[in-house]
This record gives structure tokens, sequence and C-alpha cells, in this order.
């Protein structure tokens, strides 16, 4: 059967925009420089003005973004950071990239993200960086977290890459928290680039400069060097995206938020379907709506034979996969996460869906349960 309901339809959000971006994109390339060019200045600002950060540096990807706020931090060899078992690869990825070793611990299994007093329990002597991960777009506690880690003079490192925009507890931005925030702009995301792109978030002018070197070559001028380091820069072109894109961001959460909320007044009393829980202090921008199934692939297999896309955010955990042998972590230490990596599964949720949309999904997801038949 043909694809009915997409998981997210990116030509849909072009031809939304274009007669928008169109004029910027003409304007940008017969003015700007294609590298570092103002669209970068101009986006770079407007997000940390956004978060309520004093500074933001663009940066290739949000795996860099991760693996340079590390580096600015002066993580390497030798030294422990702590994040989450459950997270996206790339967390794990960027950990292990500067030298250091990932401590991974279980998240809380009813939000899925980490608690401070979980954090407490992980830190030790060689731990340098605390990582948490603002899971699936639900905000995780950090202003807690970053007080058992200023305890102990941890630096908190967060990872956004899934909730730009969402206000943790205390009504901060995500990513305004910690000492840096690391956002990804993979097309996928809530705020997302025509191709790869992240960012670093923080208050702290040292850091920010430190990462405007670390992002280019390690450059303190045009032909000097103090640091080897990768070439890891936004893109003009991709800032010009980001910066109209930004100014929807608000209204597209909203948005993904409705759908969640239809999710939730359609599929609430399904016996062997978990929704994704309310906290309510904690926003939830719904990067991802996930819900949990014991028979998740048979539930999927159904969706997709009504052309339903649902996919699986993530089915092998950091510590399961063949590049986590070496870690030090076998089958069976982190719970929640596998069995999260046996149940989950993602319903559509992209703003540019529509009410009809959720609704055909809605019907699809009661049919399979026998509420109903599917049409
Ligand atoms: C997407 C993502 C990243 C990595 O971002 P890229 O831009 O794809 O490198 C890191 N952490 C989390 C939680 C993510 O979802």
């Amino acid at each position: 059967m043909k694809t009915r309901v997409p998981s997210k339809d990116y030509r849909r959000q072009y031809a939304a925009l274009w007669g928008e971006l169109g004029p910027r994109l003409e304007r940008l390339f017969l003015e700007e420089e294609p590298v570092l060019g103002a669209s970068v200045d101009a986006f770079e600002q407007a997000f940390a003005n956004y978060l309520g950060c004093a500074h933001a540096v663009g940066v290739g990807s949000g795996t860099d973004a991760l693996a340079l706020s590390l580096r600015a931090l002066g993580v390497g060899e030798g030294d422990e950071v702590v994040t989450a078992a459950n997270t996206f690869v790339a967390t794990v990825t960027a950990i292990v990239g500067v030298g250091a070793r990932p401590v991974l611990i279980d998240p809380d299994p009813v939000t899925l993200n980490l608690t401070a007093a979980l954090v407490e329990r992980a830190l030790g002597p060689r731990t340098r960086a605390v990582v948490p991960v603002h899971l699936y777009g639900r905000a995780a506690p950090v202003v807690e977290i970053e007080a058992a880690c200023a305890e102990r003079g941890v630096a908190l490192l967060e990872d956004g890459a899934q909730a730009h925009g969402a206000r943790e507890p205390s009504g901060r931005r995500v990513g305004s928290v910690g000492r840096l925030a690391a956002f990804s702009f993979h097309p996928s995301k809530n705020l997302g680039a025509f191709g790869d792109g992240g960012l670093v978030a923080t208050s702290d002018a040292e850091l920010a400069r430190e990462l405007r070197c670390l992002r280019n070559l390690g450059k303190t001028s045009k032909y000097e060097v103090g640091t080897f380091a990768p070439n890891s820069k936004l893109d003009t072109l991709q800032a010009a995206v980001l910066g109209l894109k930004l100014e929807y961001l608000d209204t597209w959460n909203a948005r993904r938020q409705e759908h969640a909320a239809h999710y939730r007044a359609r599929l609430a009393d399904v016996p062997g379907l978990t929704l994704p829980a309310e906290a309510p202090a904690a926003e939830h921008v719904y990067h991802l709506f996930v819900v949990r199934c014991a028979e998740r692939d048979a539930l999927r297999e159904h969706l997709r034979s009504r052309g339903v896309t649902a996919s699986l955010h993530y089915p092998i955990p950091p510590h399961r996969q063949l590049a986590g042998r070496d870690l030090g972590y076998a089958a069976g230490d982190f719970p929640v996460t596998e069995d999260a990596a046996r149940t989950v599964l993602s319903l559509p949720i992209a703003p540019e869906l529509t009410g009809d949309e959720i609704a055909t999904v809605c019907d699809e997801v009661l049919a399979f349960f026998g509420h109903g038949a599917s049409s």
C-alpha cells in the first residue's frame, strides 16, 4: 500500500516556506560569504536570544556540538562522562571521540529522562561532565541536575538535540541551564536545516571563544593554529534556512503538542498501549511521540500495511551496539533502557502533518487493538 501518513514530509515544509525562503536565499547567494557569512552571526545571536543565553556557536552537526563542547571543557583521556543509557548513539560517540569513558545510567522508567538522584549516584572521582538528554523532546530536570553537579565541581552539558524550545520545570528553556548545551539541526529535528548542522549554546564568554577556535581548525588567527581541531562550521546557507525557521519554531512546537493531545484523546484507554507519561512541570515539545507496546513489531507491521509510517527510537541502545562492545557493559545492565528498546514505537507527529492524518493513525492503532474496523 502507498504511504497514507508519512512520519514527516520535508517537501511540505519547504513548499510552505518557499515564498519567504526563496528571496532570502537569492540575496544570500548574491551578497554573503559562503563560509561564516552574515547569516551565521545573525542566526547565532537569534538562537542565543531565543534560549536566553549569551552566546551560540554554529557547528557542523549535533555530534560535533557535543564533542567540541567536551573538548572545550577539557574532557579527555582518563575522564568519565555520565549520560543516559537510552540516548541516541551520537551522545556516546562524542564522549568516546574525545577519549573519555561514557558512564551510562538507566533513566527514570516513567519519563525516560535522567533525574538528579540518578545522576548523583553515578558521580565518581573521575567524573568531569554530565550530559543529560532531553529525550524525545521532553525537558529533563536540568536545574536539579545542575545543582547536583555544581556541588561536585562537575560540568553540565545539555544534549538538547531533540528539544529545541522546550521549557524545563523552572521555566527556563532547555539549553540555557548547563555550562554548555549542544543542539542538532539535522533535518528531522524540531528545528532542522536542509542538511547537517549543529550549535553550542553557553553564557560563558571564554568557552564561546574557545569553541569558535575549535570549530575552525583550532585557528587563533588567519595563519596561526593553537590546537589541532576539526573543520566543523555551520554553513551560511543552513544558517539562513534556520534563521527563517526559528521564527516558526514555537508555532511548530505548539502544533506538535496539538497532535500529541489528539493522540492522547483517542488512544488513552487502550489496554496494551502505553502513551508517553504526562509530566506537566516539564514541557514536552514532542520531537517524537513514543508509545510503548509489548506487541510493538506486530503493531508497526499493521501500521505499515495500512500505509502509516512508524519508526523506532531506538531498537538497539549504545551499550548493545557492536561499536559499544568495549564500553564494559553487558545485556541486562540497563533494564529500563532494554525494555524500552523492545517496546518503543514512534507515531507520526511532524507539524506539517494534518489533523486528518493523525486521525488516520489513531484509527489504525485502534483497529490493531480490535477497536472498530479499519477502512
Ligand atoms: C540527533 C541527535 C544527536 C546528533 O545530532 P547530529 O546533528 O545528527 O550529529 C545527538 N544527540 C541526540 C539526542 C540526537 O537526537
